[in-house]
């Protein structure tokens, strides 16, 4: 038996018991697409699957394709992952294929700057590695369960392969699965686990995305030249934390701080995209600050644990200046309106009352239209307007203590709430100080 003729083999048997598994049951698919070679080759598996099926008469349950967009993916990964997505939602409405596509992106509370910027969160580590959970695991998640709530229980398809690495070898191993091969998923309920590509190798990846041109149009070009220039590597669709750190390996995100030299985007400079080059330089100074101490508020988030805490003030405000400015000098959009809008909200709640967002936005040509609305003498309690005049306080500061008290503490009968009061407004009132000495140090409050 010829080489090409086991690998043949190898595909149709892989057809097979996908057919068969498509058949067996009701329950419809989830594919979990990342855009890298392993999940392309599940749905384009899938896709040839639904024609075949169509073609019988038989194409009856859904496949949902779920892709994630961290909204921090190297812009030309994002690029081809949502063109690819695009294009395989329209040639499956073409080919009347029961086949959605959904692309998931973190809510701005979630996103990487809110918690890096907003929050102050140091940037991620292996130890501290806040952002899978909050970019990558919540939004696929969310969209697995409206697909669940829906149908009751779904199959989950994963380009999973045992000889990717050791580690993953032994997972796979230790799986307790069904005479079909499906494992419950271990996190997310009434799903169960299919992984039909299970025994691959790479080279048979490779094989078959060379051989095979995608169902849906054009070819697997742009994505080969991806793995090229990125030296090889893919992050996959994480929907557990048990899924190996996508920063570990290449695709990641560019801003992630948790791997020692982004490989990815230095192959990507190395082939002609020399736009990503103060990208790069910015990932590396966000990984050099969090080890700065003086970058660092003393005490924890929960106010009584003594730190390193959160990025202090100035230092948010200076990462936040900056990537306005890499944004402005490589033409790209690295943060959208509504994470801007959200860090605001969390900067109001901590120590910005003078809009210092649609500020710095506004220096760098952008203009936000917050929903937070301004603080204007108009929209002002009339009475606190009244007060702060008689005793002659600065009227913003007033509301912004006013506000602060009403949201934050309505209730003052929590163990240590009103201290808290007390420190925050404290600490508003010295920051408000400190804020009219900066901008004139001769001035008299
Ligand atoms: S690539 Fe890095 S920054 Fe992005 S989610 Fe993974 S670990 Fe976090």
């Amino acid at each position: 038996m010829n080489q090409v003729t086991a690998i043949d083999n190898k595909f149709s048997a892989s057809q097979t018991a996908l057919r068969k598994l498509y058949e067996s049951d009701t329950r419809p698919w989830v594919i979990a697409y990342s855009g890298g070679k392993d999940s392309t080759t599940v749905l384009q598996l899938s896709y040839e699957l639904l024609l075949e099926k169509q073609a019988e008469g038989q194409a009856g349950k859904p496949i949902y394709v779920i892709s994630s967009d961290t909204r921090v993916e190297p812009p030309n990964v994002a690029a081809y992952l949502s063109q690819t997505l695009k294009a395989v939602g329209e040639a499956a409405t073409a080919d009347n294929l029961p086949l959605h596509t959904q692309l998931v992106s973190p809510k701005p509370e979630e996103s990487f700057w809110f918690k890096l910027i907003g929050l102050g969160y140091p940037s991620p580590t292996r130890w501290f590695r806040w952002c899978t959970t909050s970019m990558k695991i919540k939004p696929s998640r969310r969209a697995i369960e409206n697909v669940t709530r829906t149908h009751g229980s779904v199959i989950l398809l994963l380009g999973t392969r045992r000889l990717e690495s050791v580690n993953r070898g032994n997972a796979i191993a230790a799986r307790d699965t069904n005479e079909r091969g499906l494992n419950p998923h271990h996190e997310i309920p009434d799903a169960l686990v299919a992984t039909p590509i299970v025994d691959w190798t790479t080279d048979d990846v490779w094989e078959y995305l060379y051989s095979h041109n995608p169902p849906w149009g054009g070819s697997h070009d742009f994505m080969l030249s991806l793995y090229r220039q990125a030296n090889g590597g893919e992050c996959p669709l994480v929907l557990d934390l048990d899924t190996p750190s996508c920063g570990g390996s290449r695709f990641g995100c560019w801003t992630c701080t948790v791997v020692k030299e982004d490989k990815s985007m230095q192959g990507f400079i190395q082939s002609g995209e020399q736009n990503f080059q103060p990208l790069n330089v910015f990932r590396d100074w966000l990984k050099q600050i969090r080890e700065e101490q003086s970058r660092r508020s003393p005490l924890r988030r929960d106010g009584k644990s003594a730190g390193p805490g959160p990025f202090n003030p100035a230092t948010r405000q200076e990462i936040l200046e900056r990537l306005l400015a890499l944004e402005d000098a490589v033409k790209l959009r690295l943060i959208a309106d509504e994470d801007l809008c959200a860090i605001q909200g969390a900067w109001n709640t901590e120590f910005d009352y003078s809009h210092i967002v649609s500020k710095l936005a506004a220096k760098y040509g952008r203009e936000i239209t917050m929903d937070i609305p301004p603080v204007s003498a108009s929209q002002t309690n009339p009475l606190l307007d009244v007060c702060a005049r008689d005793a002659d306080f600065p009227l913003e500061l007033a509301q912004h203590l006013f506000d602060t008290a009403r949201n934050r503490y309505a209730y003052l009968d929590r163990w240590g709430a009103k201290a808290e009061l007390e420190r925050t407004l404290k600490e508003l009132i010295e920051k408000d100080i400190n804020q009219a000495l900066q901008t004139d140090p001769a001035h008299d409050l």
